[in-house]
């Protein structure tokens, strides 16, 4: 029922897509923003078991809306395979930056936003002048804040990455280049010290404005057909 993906023909979609004007483009996403937040939103504490292990994760963060709803601001997927779980446990879990880009990003906010300086380390892999103690007491403050301010819902997917690098490039795409999708004057990322954070209002860095990856009539199906939806 997986259709077989085509991303890495840029060029052949480009040619279809690239006539998209902006009212089409923001009413895909309209319609991507009420699929998602019409399925199963999971917060903190998150039952793992229920998470399926290939898919795509779309989060929602307090105080952010867009089409007259909560507006997405990350999606991600993973790269070894049957790896979703695990991977969002990483963000909510795993107290370690270099695991997980939401913890390390959300970092470098709190840290920009206070001028500390340990930013320059906080970027750093494996500094000789990390601070043991001190990152510990960041990673639970990050962990705090992930916890209390982020949720998510869940796109399921089969077993193979290039779906799920396809359908995820595409949300991304879709979203960066939405008119209606713009982040509150609040927003956390508005302090990031990446500019493609700041300035998309999302926290991704990857196919960011990519005229040609727009979400197409079909794969704005697959997702309604593959958002997971939990009984209660
Ligand atoms: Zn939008």
């Amino acid at each position: 029922m997986f259709k077989k993906y085509i991303i890495w023909d840029r060029e052949e979609l480009g040619i279809t897509n690239n006539t998209l004007d902006n009212s089409q483009i923001q009413y895909r996403c309209e319609r991507l923003h009420n699929l998602c937040n019409s399925a199963t939103k999971l917060y903190y504490p998150i039952d793992f078991k229920q998470i399926p292990e290939n898919g795509i994760y779309i989060m929602f963060q307090e105080n952010e809306q867009a089409h007259g709803d909560e507006r997405i601001v990350r999606v991600g997927s993973h790269t070894g395979q049957n790896q979703l779980q695990s991977r969002i446990e990483g963000h909510y879990i795993k107290e370690n930056k270099n695991r997980s880009i939401l913890r390390k990003n959300i970092g470098r906010c709190f840290l920009k936003m206070r001028n500390d300086k340990y930013l320059a380390i906080w970027e750093q892999k494996g500094s000789s002048n990390k601070q043991i103690n001190y990152e510990k007491e960041l990673e639970k403050e990050i962990s705090e804040y992930i916890r209390s301010n982020f949720h998510i819902c869940i796109i399921k997917t089969d077993y193979k990455k290039e779906t799920r690098m396809e359908l995820e490039s595409k949300i991304i795409a879709t979203i960066s280049l939405c008119n209606s999708c713009k982040p509150s004057e609040r927003w956390l990322g508005l302090f990031s010290p990446i500019v493609k954070i700041k300035d998309s209002g999302l926290w991704q860095v990857q196919w960011l404005y990519k005229k040609n990856l727009i979400l197409t009539d079909i794969d704005l199906e697959f997702i309604e057909q593959n958002l997971l939806f939990i009984k209660e």
